[in-house]
């Protein structure tokens, strides 16, 4: 008989995971469950908050992957998954066997982590830490400010999905800012010491936007600890800071998607525990968990991890399937970031699984040059288009 895998989750690791399955053994029945029939990639809603590109430039469909690559898409959500009799459950009622299944929910917030903020204050103080409606109340808050306005984000500690995130956005709003509010500020205020990229952000920043951004790490006032939403203002250092924002863009600490916190497949970190050579869930020998959600040694939580991680975990899927054992796979991670629409940045990393983990190969990556021409720059910012357009055809395409 046919095996039959099903794919919980339609973004970036879900999604290849999916494709990646049919590709290495085109007799598989696999089914890919994702609630939202246009995923907006979370990758580029910094370009579309700064200006740069419009909201439906990012969502994907499951077009392709139904009609070309056999993938059976069911548009509903996952509210349970019966480990004993290898089911999930669907929120329209149906349930559905599997053999192996795939999980790559992505984060859910830890709302219970700051004072003053959660599901419903989000509404107003988005997170936009999903693309889709949330960066759009973000960027009509943005249009709406005043010119002199301040703009306030915090950013948690780590882990955290796309650790450059907050300061590529930071730094387009503030191109955004630069030609429409020129006398406006945006304050970061950090739950940490050090962050991505740290050099070269502050170095485009003082050359594009001069004293725009301010960044306060934890140790200086950075640490929010109660956000007040009737007044935008968040209260940091024991009470003794208090800034208050025009626009406020809360990033709140994050964990593993829902569907794995209740299906008892995270650890005390709030993350999934998996054998980083396979992505098999150290709780279960026939759920496979993929993307942020999973604890992948040093990989960062990305698009571009997610994704390998997919093809990772499809090869492990159809080689256990057939009885073959698994191979040491390399995995690569590259993110780009903006710091300007000409102006890019980047950080790359191949990484191998030994002993237990996946680490990175020494001398294999690294970051872009401190002291690069702006010509260097300019073809970073191209190449920063040209990765968001082949990962994407290689995950939905
Ligand atoms: P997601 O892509 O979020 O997919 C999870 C999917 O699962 C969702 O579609 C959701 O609807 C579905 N789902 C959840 N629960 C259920 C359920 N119970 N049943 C069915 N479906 C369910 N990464 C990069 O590589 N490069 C970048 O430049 C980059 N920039 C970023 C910028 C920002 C502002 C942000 C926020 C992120 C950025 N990322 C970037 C990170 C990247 O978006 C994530 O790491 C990536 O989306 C993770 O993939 P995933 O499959 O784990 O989760």
């Amino acid at each position: 008989t046919k095996g039959q895998v099903v794919v919980v989750g339609g973004g970036s690791g879900g999604a290849t995971a999916a494709k990646y399955l049919k590709r290495f053994d085109p007799n598989l029945d696999v089914v890919l469950i994702e609630p939202i029939p246009r995923h907006y990639t979370c990758y580029g809603s910094n370009w579309y908050l700064g200006g740069l590109t419009r909201m439906d430039r990012l969502a994907q469909t499951f077009t392709v992957l139904r009609d070309t690559h056999g993938i059976q898409v069911i548009h509903d959500t996952v509210t349970a998954i019966d480990r004993d009799n290898h089911k999930v459950h669907l929120a329209g009622g149906d349930r559905l066997s599997y053999q192996k299944l795939v999980l790559s929910p992505g984060i859910d917030f830890r709302y219970d982590a700051v004072a003053g903020y959660g599901p419903e204050v989000a509404e107003t103080i988005p997170h936009a830490w999903k693309a889709g409606p949330q960066t759009q109340t973000l960027r009509r808050q943005l249009e709406a400010m005043p010119d002199g306005g301040v703009f306030v984000m915090v950013v948690p500690g780590n882990p955290f999905r796309c650790p450059p995130g907050p300061y590529e956005r930071a730094s387009l709003v503030a191109h955004y800012f630069k030609q429409h509010k020129p006398r406006s500020k945006i304050i970061i205020l950090d739950n940490k010491e050090t962050f991505s990229k740290q050099g070269l952000f502050m170095d485009g920043w003082q050359q594009l936007y001069g004293n725009m951004i301010e960044w306060v790490p934890s140790s200086q006032g950075g640490q929010v600890e109660e956000v007040d939403a009737a007044t935008r203002t968040v209260y940091a250092d024991g009470g003794l800071t208090r800034f208050q924002a025009d626009v406020l863009n809360f990033i709140p600490p994050q964990e593993a998607g829902r569907i794995a916190v209740e299906s008892g497949l995270t650890g005390a970190t709030g993350w999934c525990p998996v054998n980083q050579l396979t992505f098999e869930s150290a709780m279960d020998p026939d759920i496979f968990i993929i993307g942020d959600a999973s604890i992948a040694g040093q990989m960062p939580k990305s698009g571009h991890s997610a994704n390998t991680q997919g093809k990772v975990a499809a090869a492990a899927i159809v080689r256990t399937m057939a009885g073959m054992e698994m191979l040491a796979l390399s995995t690569v991670n590259t993110c780009y970031s903006l710091v300007g629409p000409e102006y890019g940045i980047s950080i790359a990393a191949v990484y191998r699984y030994s002993d237990g983990e996946i680490t990175g190969v020494p001398g294999s990556g690294g970051v872009s040059p401190a002291d690069a021409s702006l010509h260097f720059r300019r073809q970073e910012a191209r190449y920063a288009q040209g990765w968001y357009d082949s990962i994407t055809a290689d995950i939905w395409g």
